[in-house]
């Protein structure tokens, strides 16, 4: 059976692939190296295929990582095999003109290929999924990364097709471009890492972090290098960010990256800033495009914070409806917390709430509040008779009947526990409270619970106690007094309504 996919760790491949891969790593990097040394034109087609071949292997490698992966790494490693796959055309399309001799003044389908790829490469880190809202989201960042992919070729080909490839400024500032690009995506990349909870999805992480970091880094030394006559010399450089890739993603997750687990402030800050990624990027290839392109670099600003903006409705209305809900699911648990669940009136809990609340009122006014103890006379006996569902049925009809009486009197009503309710009279004098206990007993002792044809009479014993009329100095003092009372009555034969003004026998 599969663990669920929180605690499934990312495995690696046996270790025949992954050795198969690293000595086919070794035999390629040899032969690329052997390649450049030609310094032929002849050695360099011959080190641009081996290029291509260790890049083709390295999607071969993401592929296998892929088809093992489950929603949503599945889209995330997809996302990069398609940008690989992006990449690997451009650099097979440059090849296929160096080789035909004829390089073109902008090589427009590869800088396009490129253009994806950067896309795509940040949608990977961009994309959330999270919430109903989900496929909404993912419209958004789909129509983001469109619109990246076409300002971001529009950026590179206008720099390139103007004063062609070998203009030296052009050639800087790309370079630049691309070392600020590669930074970019490596902090996109890493701050996902810092915030991913699940392991998979930290092991997808940690593999594109490694990558960008190595082609960043590689590709910032080597860049400005190959302007520089026999700069070819160091194309030695372009192939480990493929063996970095290829590798990691055949091992599994390292034992550290496991055991890593982010604080909960790290996931959700890492979860609401990668939105951002593809806004920013957007953003930051249309403002470069500005001075060249100032309509285009309106458009594109436009269109990111736009898109960015769209997608903080959508999920902002969605955590609305959230909250909404949960605010009624709370609503419903409090109301569950203080009812008793057999007869649906307030149990202890919501009565002692209530008396506390009266008691304040007692104290910041004259006002008077009377406590009623109702005790079900002889009910285990009942029990024992008549049985337990019959004894249910009996307490509910007194619920029932205690709740018809008092609630239009504006009173309340509890069953504190067992065959014992408690009921608070607001406003209501010792002389009312009697009344009211007294018109309770009689109407209890006319409910009649059926058992067969045979009609049983239930009596209650009821104790009562009042603010004004007793000593207590405090809630629990005077439910104490209405307890004594009830007392009271069982001891002088039950059936009756006993009051009583303090603890001690008066
Ligand atoms: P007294 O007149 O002195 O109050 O006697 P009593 O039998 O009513 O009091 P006692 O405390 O001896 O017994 C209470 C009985 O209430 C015992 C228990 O079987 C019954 N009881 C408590 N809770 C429930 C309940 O939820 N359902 C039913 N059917 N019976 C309950
Ligand atoms: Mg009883
Ligand atoms: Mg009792």
């Amino acid at each position: 059976m599969e663990q669920p996919d929180e605690v499934m760790p990312a495995a690696g491949a046996s270790s025949r692939l992954y050795w198969g891969y690293a000595a086919s790593y070794l035999l390629i990097g040899i032969a690329h190296l052997i390649a450049l040394t030609r310094q032929s034109d002849a050695g360099n087609v011959a080190s641009d295929v081996i290029v291509g071949v260790a890049q083709w292997l390295t999607l071969a490698a993401l592929i296998w990582r892929w088809r093992r992966s489950s929603f949503p790494d599945t889209f995330r490693w997809g996302a990069t095999i398609a940008a690989l796959a992006f990449i690997n055309l451009a650099n097979d399309n440059d090849l296929v003109i160096h080789v035909g001799g004829n390089y073109p003044h902008a090589p427009g389908a590869s800088i396009f290929c490129d253009a994806i790829y950067v896309a795509l490469v940040l949608l990977s880190c961009s994309t959330t999924f999270r919430g109903r809202t989900m496929r909404a989201t993912n419209l958004v960042d789909a129509a983001m990364v469109v619109a990246l992919t076409g300002f971001f070729f529009v950026r590179t080909f206008s720099l390139v097709s103007i004063s062609g490839p070998d203009d030296a400024n052009n050639v800087l500032f790309i370079i630049r471009m691309f070392n600020i690009l590669g930074i970019f995506l490596t902090l996109c990349a890493a701050v996902r890492l810092l915030g991913a909870e699940r392991t998979r999805q930290r092991h997808f992480f940690f593999v594109l972090t490694a990558y960008l970091l190595t082609s960043t880094a590689f590709a910032a030394v080597r860049n400005p290098l190959t302007i520089k006559p026999n700069g070819m010399e160091f194309d030695f450089l372009l192939l480990p960010q493929f063996i970095v890739l290829g590798l990691l993603c055949l091992r599994g997750s390292p034992r550290w990256l496991e055991s890593y687990q982010p604080r909960s402030s790290l996931v959700d800050a890492a979860e609401s800033l990668s939105p951002l990624f593809l806004g920013l990027g957007l953003l930051g290839v249309s403002l470069s495009i500005f001075s060249s392109h100032p309509v285009l670099g309106v458009v594109g600003a436009s269109i990111a914070v736009i898109g960015y903006g769209i997608r903080n409705v959508i999920t902002q209305s969605e955590q609305m409806a959230t909250e909404r809900s949960l605010m009624l699911l709370q609503g419903e648990l409090q109301t569950l917390a203080v009812t008793d669940p057999l007869t649906g009136i307030t149990n202890r809990r919501g009565f002692d709430a209530s008396l506390g609340r009266m008691w304040k009122r007692v104290e910041t006014s004259d006002m008077h509040l009377s406590v009623l103890i109702i005790d079900i006379d002889h009910f285990k006996l009942f029990n024992d008779s008549y049985g337990h569902d019959l004894g249910d049925l009996c307490l509910i009809a007194v619920a029932n009947c205690l709740r018809d009486i008092l609630t239009p009197l504006g009173c309340s009503v509890a069953r504190n526990g067992g065959e014992e309710f408690a009921a608070l009279l607001p406003a209501a004098t010792f002389q009312q409270a009697m009344e009211i206990g007294e018109t309770i007993r009689q109407s209890i002792s006319e409910v009649r619970v059926s058992h067969g044809n045979e009609p049983l009479l239930i009596t209650v014993s009821i104790g009562v106690a009042n603010s004004a009329q007793s000593q207590a100095s405090s809630a629990k003092a005077l439910l104490l007094i209405a307890d004594k009372a009830l007392y009271d009555a069982k001891s002088a034969g039950r059936n009756r309504v006993v009051y009583r003004d303090s603890i001690d026998a008066s």
